[in-house]
Parts: C-alpha cells; sequence; structure tokens
C-alpha cells in the first residue's frame, strides 16, 4: 500500500472514493474535513441517516466529484476518541472499501490531528489491508483477494512522511509475523526459520546471525529444548540475530521468541478442540522475526538481539516422558509434571544461554504460554510479569502508544511453592489450573539472573484471534512487533 500527502483539497487527484470522517455532536454529524470540496445538496442528503457515531460507516456514489464515491466514517465523540477507537474507524473503513473492490482512496484527515493520531490511522489502514492467501486455491481464482493499492492522505503536510515512511516498515515486519504464523505447521518448521533469519543475514549487513543445530544443543547442555523436540522429525534449532543499529553503545534488549512450530501438547495430548490452532505457538518467534525486519529496514539506532527458540512439541517413541528429570542449561534439573508446558523449558534453555554468552541490558520475552492466560484476559491483552518496575512502566507506556495491550500480572513467591518437586530442583507445572500464567512466568523467572531487568508477555490470547474484524482480518495478528518498536524508540 502506497502513501502520498495532499495539503489542500483541490491539489488532489481522482480516486474510487473519497473517506470523510465525522465527528459525532449530540445525536448529530459534524463533519471533520472540509465541506465545501462536496456539494451541499449531497451531504445534507447523506446525513439525515448518519449519527457520526463510532463503528458507523456510509457508502454511496456521488453524482458528480472527483471520487465516485463517498464513504462517510463515524469517529464517535472528539472528546473520547483514542488511538484504538481510531485504529478500528479506519480499519472498517479500509474493509468497506476492500468488500466494494476499491484501490485507490482519498482519505480527508481529520483536521487538526496530531501526528500520533495520523500513526494510529495509518495502524487501522494496514492492519485491515491484510490478507494470507498462499494456502487458497479455488477460492482466489474465483474472488480474488483485493487490497488496497494507494492512499492519498488529504489535509496532511509533509511533517507527516515520517510517521508514513516509519509505519510502512513496521507494518511490514507486523505482516511478517502474520505470515509466519498463518503459514503450514509443516513450512514453517526450525529449518525454515533459520533460512528465514540466514536472509537477514544476507539482506541487511546490521544483523549478523548465528544458528545453534541439534549438534551445538547438545554440546551446549540444552537439555530442556532437546527434550521438548525428541518426538518430533524435524531438528531443533536457537537462532540469534543480532542487530547493531547503534555499534557504540553497549546497551542490548534481548528479545526471546518461543517458536514451537507445532504443539500437540507431546505425551500429555490436547484434546480435539485445543490442539487445532497449535501452528500459533511460535507467535512469539514470529514477533521477533517481525522485530528484527523492522528495526533493521527502519535503521533504528539501538542494539537488538533477536533469539528465536525453535522446537516442535510432538508425540512418538522418543517423545520425552512425564515424571522424568531433564538438566537445563543452567543446571538446574526439572521433572516435567506436564510435557504441554514445554514453552516455558525451550525459554529457560535460550535465558540461560542469552546471559552466559552475551551481556545484555534487558530481557523481554514473547510467549504464547499459558491457556490462563485467555482465560484471565481474553484476546484484549497480553499479560505481563517483571521482575523490574522501569522496565514494567517502559512496556506499558509503548503499549499505551501501539493499542498492543498488556496487563501486569502478580509474581507472587508463593506461586514457587507450586513448582516444587520431591526428585529435582523444580518441576515444569503446577497441578490443577490456579494461576497457570503466573506459575508459568514464575518457572521461567527462575532463570533470569537476579539483576538482569526481564518481562515476560503471555500473547496466547492476542497472537492467535478467534474472531475476525476489520482490524484483524487474519487469526495471526503479528502482536509484539509494534510494542517493541515503540518501546525501543522511548528508549533513552
Ligand atoms: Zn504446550
Amino acid at each position: 500500500m502506497q502513501f502520498q500527502v495532499v495539503q489542500e483539497a483541490k491539489q488532489r487527484k481522482a480516486a474510487d472514493i473519497a473517506v470523510l470522517p465525522y465527528w459525532e455532536e449530540g445525536k448529530k454529524p459534524v463533519a471533520a474535513f472540509s465541506r465545501k470540496e462536496f456539494s451541499e445538496e449531497f451531504l445534507s442528503l447523506m446525513e439525515k441517516d448518519f449519527s457520526g457515531k463510532s463503528g458507523e460507516s456510509l457508502l454511496s456514489y456521488i453524482p458528480e466529484g472527483v471520487e465516485k464515491r463517498v464513504l462517510l466514517l463515524g469517529l464517535g465523540k472528539r472528546k473520547e476518541c483514542d488511538g484504538d477507537s481510531l485504529r478500528k474507524a479506519f480499519a472498517l473503513a479500509l474493509g468497506a472499501c476492500r468488500k466494494k473492490k476499491l484501490v485507490h482512496l482519498n482519505l480527508f484527515v481529520p483536521q487538526g490531528f496530531k501526528l500520533e493520531e495520523i500513526e494510529a490511522v495509518l495502524d487501522g489502514l494496514w492492519m485491515a489491508n491484510y490478507s494470507y492467501d498462499a494456502l487458497k486455491r479455488k477460492t482466489v481464482e474465483e474472488t480474488p483477494t483485493v487490497l488496497v493499492k494507494k492512499v492519498t492522505l488529504i489535509g496532511c503536510g509533509k511533517d507527516v512522511l515520517p510517521s508514513v515512511d516509519k509505519m510502512q516498515h513496521v507494518m511490514e515486519g507486523v505482516n511478517l509475523a502474520r505470515d509466519l504464523v498463518n503459514g503450514n505447521a509443516d513450512d514453517v518448521k526450525a529449518s525454515f526459520l533459520v533460512q528465514m533469519a540466514k536472509d537477514f543475514g544476507k539482506k541487511f549487513s546490521s544483523v549478523e546471525v548465528k544458528v545453534l543445530g541439534k549438534k551445538e544443543l547438545e554440546k551446549e547442555g540444552m537439555g530442556l529444548m532437546l527434550a521438548v523436540n525428541r518426538g518430533a522429525s524435524q531438528d531443533p534449532a536457537l537462532i540469534l540475530m543480532h542487530y547493531r543499529g547503534d555499534p557504540k553503545s553497549d546497551d542490548i534488549t534481548a528479545v526471546v521468541g518461543k517458536g514451537v512450530t507445532y504443539d500437540t501438547g507431546g505425551l500429555n495430548l490436547k484434546p480435539t478442540g485445543s490442539m487445532e490452532t497449535m501452528k500459533c505457538d511460535m507467535a512469539g518467534s514470529a514477533a521477533v522475526a517481525g522485530l528484527i525486519q523492522a528495526c533493521a529496514s527502519l535503521k533504528l539506532k539501538k542494539n537488538v538481539l533477536g533469539v528465536i527458540a525453535s522446537v516442535e512439541n510432538a508425540i512418538g517413541g522418543d517423545a520425552y516422558k512425564p515424571g522424568d528429570v531433564y538438566i537445563s542449561h543452567s543446571g538446574k534439573s526439572i521433572e516435567i509434571s506436564n510435557t504441554d508446558a514445554e514453552g516455558r523449558l525451550v525459554l529457560a534453555d535460550a535465558f540461560s544461554y542469552v546471559q552466559k554468552h552475551f551481556s545484555v541490558s534487558r530481557l523481554v520475552d514473547f510467549a504464547t504460554l499459558t491457556g490462563g492466560v485467555i482465560v484471565a484476559l481474553g484476546d484484549e491483552a497480553a499479560g505481563l510479569f517483571s521482575n523490574d518496575k522501569k522496565l514494567c512502566d517502559q512496556l506499558k507506556k509503548a503499549a499505551e502508544g501501539t493499542g498492543e495491550r498488556v496487563w501486569e500480572l502478580p509474581l507472587y513467591p508463593e506461586y514457587l511453592d507450586a513448582l516444587k518437586s520431591s526428585i529435582a530442583d523444580l518441576k515444569n507445572s503446577r497441578n490443577g489450573r490456579k494461576a497457570s500464567a503466573s506459575s508459568g512466568a514464575m518457572f521461567l523467572k527462575q532463570f533470569i539472573e537476579k539483576d538482569l531487568p526481564w518481562a515476560h508477555l503471555d500473547i496466547a490470547g492476542t497472537a492467535y484471534l478467534s474472531d475476525l474484524s476489520s482490524y484483524s482480518p487474519s487469526h495471526a495478528t503479528g502482536v509484539g512487533v509494534k510494542l517493541m518498536i515503540e518501546f525501543l524508540l522511548n528508549l533513552r
């Protein structure tokens, strides 16, 4: 999707449709664009059936004008308007245009909008302009997917161009993450992610890639990663993508992604109804991939160590066993009380590897870790757990700016009591369903050195949605990319 900017409405060129935003005042619509560009008679007629409420839209042909059609778009009350409502409204507008196969939009930007509001508008447009068609055959021939190709932002100066450029790179990262999650688990496996990382290394001189295959993982003693992967026919991989955007600084943010390319649950097999979406269990690693691509293409002046810990949790004669004890990279022994609590095992080894070999300033992980976080927060927010108030606040602030919501959940010391084992240093899962998101996070915390600021984002709900919308027309959301870019940009 290409963007153009035009300051004066008079300068705009022909397009398929004009998107006209409205505020709601009382129960009446108030135009947030210059009315004189359109016939007053026509607008007054249209406004009879339109209130400007958030979520309302009205599409019509227009008798004469630069565009053939108009879409009246309700933004709700000006006072109540925020980033979330703008993302949703403009996603709705773009979705309506796609349905009508309209590919060139003249979008009137509400007068007086600040840059962050314009970024929210762009976010909504980009999120809605996505389709995953790689696995479709007949339907694509019969009803080809329509994506909007060009949007002209009317009423904006050249000062918005850096924001347009930034959002383009960020959203390409988000869409990469969405593609990786939507792809078949049989295709997007560890070797696929390795190749993708190597391609990054070739494309971007700022990204240095290192891969630990099965042999290197054995040499390094990554006993938990290897255990989880034992039932799989594919080899595991630990992929490190070191992006150096500020070589003079020794500040490094490590971002670790859970990359379970398929999760059957292992011998504690998931039941029907719980396994079908499990290709999404690598969404954390997809976010890391999208983030590194976005950082490199944006030439962000920060250093990021992107880490993907990729395995498949399969069943088979060699699968790791509930009740057995395996030794982690950190040296701690772990009793497997549930093979379906595999993400924390993989992350635990990745954490201790990163801390042993790199001097990082902070570590943030993204993982579709627990069903418990979905029970607590639904698809609406990621669970945030942290040992560091400053890092936690920085992530909350970044979340506010991007609409990728986070909600802090506790790490009470009692959660550790439930992970005690009589035969090993720790067990990987507590009995029963109590506080499963917190106890998963508590397990992870045991693999973080005391003074390293760490935050865990449980994205089990937000990474792969059950219900689709204009804003999320595909199950995979690519969550994490926008949040981390904003976090890095705010980092001082
Ligand atoms: Zn699992």
